[in-house]
């Protein structure tokens, strides 16, 4: 199949060309042509399967015809991040070279002004995280009723970040007669039932099966002391051990990402840091610095990395297991984009156990170890408020025994192992007095345990596993 089969126009065509793109991708394959045409998308696919040129490509040959109103965009493009909007806002650019479409770009931490200079001239493409949007609609500045396209991007992503209530009030504000093209990675009941209230007989494409993890990415668990130093120092020997050109290490707080960001740098490793609260400006300055290769580790958090398009991360290092089991899935999602070979390392503590176990769960995979698997007497009790990929806690997640000490560890892939680099694991017959340190330390859990103030004598009643 190429691209002139699908239905978009010469101009569009010409700027694929331009692109470099040869083929379309499985995804663009199957949405384009209904999109074109006018038909309601729903998109199951993760990222970097070229699932923002299948929106942006026959939205752009559906908006050659007619003219933008002022005030009244003709499409809207809905992001959970700021990062993600003026990443689709930089996709029309590039795709949209040739068209004399005004795009406007909605998003928060920047100044009101531009944006009202821009929607008051008119826009034919509004791109908006939801709350700018709305604080646009309210100060009624904007209408929505001449959106002829509306798009919903990583839906999930919305759920986790509370923005449904958002989108639903945004999409009743647009005419029922729109065309809504919705993407979402994963499909838990939420979005379900949002794609049942929003799409209109919608054509159901799924690039990938939900919640899977690319196949070209290495994936791999090296076991930990919950210690945040030693955990640290786990982590600069996981990334001095393999050949990293660039990556990005997640972790599960912004608290952790400045801290383990500040230890990288002062052990000689070229890091910056992204998460939620650094101004926008910044953000988006870090991100230009790491895709253009000035910055050679990225210390992020979810929220702010979340399907960020860097085309070339050679390593994804989760400094956490994430909560989130799906969240694992759109961090490993960051490497081994566009076909090339990624590699996955995350660092697991003895509360991991379930977190990990989730992740199996969802990924429907066995992870390889580096080093020695941990053993039962490894493990301890379980974090709290670890989920599954419904939503659910995840202390239900069966899951076979782990290989023990001395046996091979179940293999994810037959892919050869890169050199061990296990960091500190416990000796065996130092194994018990390190345990009881590391159940003081605050660990994985994300809670400050009650035993701290009690030094050794914690009562037993307090050392039972929740
Ligand atoms: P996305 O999933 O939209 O974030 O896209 C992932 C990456 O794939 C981006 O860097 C795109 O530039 C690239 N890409 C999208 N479509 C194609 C294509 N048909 N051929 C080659 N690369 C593509």
């Amino acid at each position: 199949m190429s691209f002139e089969n699908l239905g978009l126009s010469p101009k569009v065509l010409a700027a694929v060309k331009a692109a470099g793109y040869e083929t379309p991708t499985p995804i663009q394959e199957q949405a384009i042509p209904f999109a074109v045409k006018g038909r309601d998308v729903l998109g199951i696919a993760q990222t970097g399967t070229g699932k923002t040129a299948s929106f942006v490509l026959p939205m752009l040959t559906r908006l050659e015809r007619g003219r933008a109103r002022a005030r009244m965009p003709r499409s809207l493009i809905l992001e959970p991040t700021r990062e993600l909007a003026a990443q689709v806002a930089q996709s029309f650019e590039a795709y949209g070279a040739q068209h004399n479409l005004t795009v406007a770009l909605l998003i928060g931490g920047v100044s009101f002004v531009d944006q009202n200079r821009k929607l008051d001239r008119g826009a034919d493409v509004l791109i908006a995280t939801p709350g700018r949007l709305l604080d646009h609609f309210e100060r009624g500045r904007l209408l929505l009723t001449g959106v002829e396209v509306l798009v919903v991007d990583e839906a999930d992503r919305m759920l986790d970040m509370g923005f449904i209530p958002d989108i639903e009030r945004i999409v009743k504000l647009t005419p029922f007669t729109r065309q809504t093209l919705f993407f979402s990675a994963t499909m838990p009941p939420e979005i379900q039932r949002l794609t049942e209230a929003f799409l209109s007989n919608p054509e159901r494409i799924e690039a990938t099966p939900p919640s899977t993890t690319g196949e070209n990415i290495s994936q791999f668990m090296l076991f930990t002391p919950c210690d945040p130093k030693q955990k640290r120092a786990a982590l600069r020997k996981a990334i001095s051990g393999q050949d990293v050109t660039n990556g990005i290490i997640f972790c599960n707080r912004k608290r952790d990402v400045r801290v383990v960001q500040k230890s990288l740098r002062k052990h000689g490793f070229d890091s910056a840091e992204l998460h939620g609260d650094l101004d926008q400006h910044v953000r988006l300055e870090t991100l230009g610095g790491f895709r253009d290769g000035k910055v050679k580790l990225l210390v992020a958090s979810d929220v702010a990395a979340r399907g960020l398009d860097i085309p070339a991360v050679s390593h994804i290092f989760n400094y956490d297991v994430p909560f989130n089991a799906e969240d694992y899935v759109h961090r490993i999602g960051r490497t081994g984009r566009a076909g090339r070979e990624g590699m996955a390392i995350t660092l697991v503590t003895p509360q991991c156990r379930q977190l990990i176990g989730a992740v199996e769960q969802l990924t429907k995979q066995k992870f390889e170890w580096l080093g020695d698997a941990p053993d039962d007497a490894d493990w301890e009790a379980r974090p709290r408020g670890a989920r599954d990929a419904g939503g659910r806690r995840a202390d239900g997640a069966k899951r076979a025994r782990p290989a023990g000490r001395g046996q091979p560890a179940q293999r994810a892939k037959q892919k050869s192992a890169p050199k061990p680099a296990r960091a500190g694991k416990p000796a065996p017959g130092n194994a018990a007095p390190k345990k009881a340190n590391a159940r003081r330390s605050p660990c994985d859990s994300g809670k400050k345990s009650a035993n701290n103030a009690l030094g050794d004598n914690v009562p037993a009643f307090l050392r039972r596993p929740v």
